[in-house]
């Protein structure tokens, strides 16, 4: 039967791929996040051919907790209800913490980790209703270790895993599991933009800036694949993993084992 998926950021990237699969699963799919009109609409056409059913778009921004809660409900009139959330939206900005501007760290911390205590708190009643639920949180390996210059990003990724951990427990007689996933770097749209640059700016090829600059920390020199991430929310969700619930899942190419 078709579950109601929500996927947050998903007009891109590793969110694209989560919705993607879901889609081919043959579930209902609400992308949300910015982009061309007709990007977002040839994106919601493609995953209701794919999943043979339905797909919407919207554009809840994640810093808005009106909107996020609008995004919750406009799906559940649309669909019935929401099964499954995965809180993907992120984004980045790297600074020293003398020189973060107090405006990035504020984005940060309300699309990263805010915009996730949102959406959850909005579907909950729905999961608790039907007794079953799946939510899924993209962290990252900075919800486990530093780097520095990220301050904001790695403290509201690890915010996030004590965001799961505490929902886990609360929902934990309800029949909804709830997650986190820790990849390590995916070359996403938005990571593969920043190779020429970071080439030109160091002198470096491309392959350089690769394997010395993004994969330094990642032993297997890899990068994860958004798809592999995908593969790892489908599995989430199902229910064969009705007893994982309160934990995360790294997939790092080894990063967090060092
Ligand atoms: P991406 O930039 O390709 O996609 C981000 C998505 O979020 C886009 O759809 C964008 O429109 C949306 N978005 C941005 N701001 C938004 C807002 N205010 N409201 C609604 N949507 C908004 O990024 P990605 O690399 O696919 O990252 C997705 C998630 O995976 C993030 O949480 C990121 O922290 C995490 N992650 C990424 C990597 C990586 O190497 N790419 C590694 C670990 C974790």
């Amino acid at each position: 039967m078709a579950r109601n998926v929500v996927v947050t950021g998903s007009t891109s990237g590793i969110g694209l791929a989560i919705a993607n699969v879901f889609a081919e699963a043959g579930d209902r799919v609400a992308i949300n996040g910015f982009g061309e009109t007709q990007e977002i609409e040839a994106q919601v056409h493609r995953l209701q051919q794919l999943s043979k059913t339905d797909a919407m778009h919207h554009a809840a921004d994640m810093t808005k907790p009106e909107e996020i809660a609008d995004l919750i409900a406009a799906t559940s009139r649309r669909f019935g209800s929401v099964d499954i959330l995965v809180n993907n939206a992120g984004v980045q900005h790297i600074d020293k913490i003398e020189d973060f501007p107090i405006d990035a760290w504020d984005k940060i911390i309300a699309i990263n980790l805010s915009s996730s205590f949102h959406t959850i708190r909005a579907v909950i009643p729905l999961m608790k209703t039907k007794k079953w639920g799946r939510i899924i949180n993209i962290a990252s390996a900075h919800a486990l270790v530093a780097s520095p210059f990220k301050s904001a990003y790695v403290a509201a990724k690890h915010g996030i895993l004590g965001l799961t951990k505490t929902a886990a427990l609360e929902l934990a007689e309800f029949g909804i599991t709830v997650n986190a996933i820790c990849p390590g770097y995916v070359l996403t749209p938005l990571v593969e933009r920043q190779i020429p640059d970071t080439a030109r700016a160091r002198g470096m090829t491309e392959e350089e800036v690769k394997t010395e600059v993004l994969l330094k920390a990642q032993p297997t020199k890899d990068f994860v694949k958004a798809e592999d991430v995908a593969a790892l929310a489908l599995y989430l969700a199902s229910d064969a993993a009705r007893q994982v619930t309160g934990t995360h899942l790294s997939i790092d190419g080894g990063w967090t084992a060092a």
